[in-house]
């Protein structure tokens, strides 16, 4: 008999595309199932997309299909930001995704997108599947704002940025300007009307997939399944099936990174990393840089280009490091390792040596490092990472934060050390209560995920409810 089928469709752009991949590989490896991934690619991907769907696709656990993405600019305004392009996109893409489930000689039974693909729901009842799904590569306070925004669009008055007091949204803490999506920013961009229209589809879904797990936000999950507020408004059955990430790839040739982690004494290096396109301006670059140098701690630190110098986005590595002060990489040597653009994160974070991680919050990267029990320096830049930020220093409590948000203002060269020097060093109290926690979160994550646990035991009743598994 044939497997069942689930569909899923990733929207472009890696930080969406490689959460899409990584949940194809688990139901496909933990439900036995037959996928089908559908990536819609955009004139603008980048050759690392295509590198993630290549290695996805040679793993043999889903079918991966690139979709090209159909021409939205008659649809947007020309100065459109990137979230309304690709949910315009999306929504484009229905006729395609319709002929391409046709053209399938397996019917799928369910259909899952991400976030930005709510506006393809109609095709799964449209070809007559029996479920449709939304997936939410993030957390579940983001699932929460975005259920949520609907209402929040009604009672709050003119700006979000403006509000005096945070907004009151059950089951996360309250939250103010600092904590703000980039798209809640400004309402009368697009990007807010569209997020708002997402926020009114996720209910109209079968379920939602969020990538966290039940020990790690257990009262937000509560929230938006009990009988509050929250639940009148999403409605719908939530299933925290996380932590889904990328696992480790074999390293391969010799490589020079894993080498120089080789050399380096357990957990002493603080690993910085902005995610798949962060970049600083030129001036915060060197504090970062200062600030790495003052705080006599290891580093490894994978640089790009700062934003505002030379004014053009070169790959040349040249040109990356001359952003830094001067002499920095030779009073450096031996204790700090600079790689350009881009380093294989995973396997870094799975080093022994690494001992901490300066990262922009991005979800994908927070839950690797979550994972492998490495603590966290906050730096948020962009798009829900703020929200990030306060999740893992106030409530996790696995992470620090600087004065104030980066991308801001910059943060100063002694602030880059303190918070260095207290995430990597023994003696500090507060750094060792967030490097202990690190470790519990690391546990719990490992838990849900092992036979019978939290997520692995939401998976299979997802699984069973739309007859993927028998029960
Ligand atoms: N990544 C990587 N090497 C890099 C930068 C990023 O492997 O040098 C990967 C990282 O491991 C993560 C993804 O790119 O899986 C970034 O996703 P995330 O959600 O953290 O941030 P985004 O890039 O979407 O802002």
């Amino acid at each position: 008999m044939d497997k069942p089928h689930a569909l899923l469709v990733a929207s472009p752009g890696l930080g969406h595309l490689i959460p899409v991949l990584e949940l194809g590989n688990r139901l496909s490896s933990v439900l036995n199932i037959h996928v089908t991934i559908l990536a819609v690619s955009s004139s603008s991907s980048s050759p690392t997309e295509t590198e993630a769907i290549r290695a996805a696709a040679a793993r043999g656990t889903c079918v991966i299909t690139e979709l090209p993405s159909v021409d939205v600019d008659n649809l947007v305004e020309p100065d459109a930001t990137v979230v309304t392009k690709i949910v315009v996109t999306m929504r484009a893409m229905k006729p395609a995704v319709r002929e391409a489930v046709k053209s399938m000689n397996r019917k799928p039974t369910v259909m899952i997108v991400d976030f930005f693909g709510t506006g393809l729901m109609s095709v799964a009842d449209d070809v007559g599947m029996t479920g449709k799904y939304v997936y939410i590569p993030s957390h579940a306070w983001f699932l929460a704002v975005m259920v949520y925004l609907p209402m929040l669009d009604k009672l709050v008055e003119g700006e979000y940025v403006e509000i005096k007091e945070p907004m009151k949204i059950p089951g996360c803490k309250p939250i103010g300007p600092k904590e703000l999506m980039e798209t809640m920013l400004d309402r009368s961009d697009r990007q807010y009307r569209e997020c708002l229209l997402g926020g009114e589809e996720i209910p109209t879904s079968d379920g939602v997939l969020v990538n966290t797990w039940e020990e790690l936000q257990g009262n937000t999950l509560a929230a938006l399944r009990g009988d509050g507020e929250l639940n009148r408004v999403v409605k719908v059955p939530v299933y925290a099936i996380g932590p889904i990430v990328r696992t480790n790839g074999p390293i391969g040739k010799p490589n020079s990174i894993f080498e120089w982690l080789d050399q380096q004494p357990e957990r002493s290096v603080m690993y910085v990393c902005l995610g798949s396109g962060g970049t600083l301006s030129l001036e915060q670059t060197k504090e970062l840089a200062w600030g790495l140098e003052l705080s006599g701690q290891r580093f490894l630190w994978v640089l790009r280009k700062p934003t505002s110098y030379l004014g053009v986005n070169s790959r040349d590595d040249d040109q990356v490091t001359a952003g830094l002060p001067e002499g920095f990489l030779d009073r450096t040597c031996g204790m700090g390792l600079v790689v350009t653009q881009w380093a294989p994160q995973v396997e870094i974070l799975s080093h022994g040596s690494i001992g901490g991680f300066l990262s922009h919050c991005g979800w994908s990267s927070v839950l690797e490092s979550l994972t492998k029990g490495v603590p966290i320096v906050v730096w948020p830049l962009y798009a829900e990472q703020w929200m990030n930020a306060t999740l893992l220093t106030e409530e996790i409590g696995v992470a620090v934060r600087t004065s104030e948000l980066p991308a801001k203002g910059v943060i100063g060269r002694e602030e880059v050390a303190f918070l260095v020097r207290k995430i990597m060093v023994e003696e500090d109290e507060e750094g060792r209560k967030i490097r202990a926690k690190a470790e519990e979160v690391k546990v719990s994550s490992e838990r849900a995920w092992n036979q019978g646990g939290s997520s692995h035991s939401s998976l299979f009743e997802w699984a069973k409810i739309c007859r993927l598994v028998s029960s």
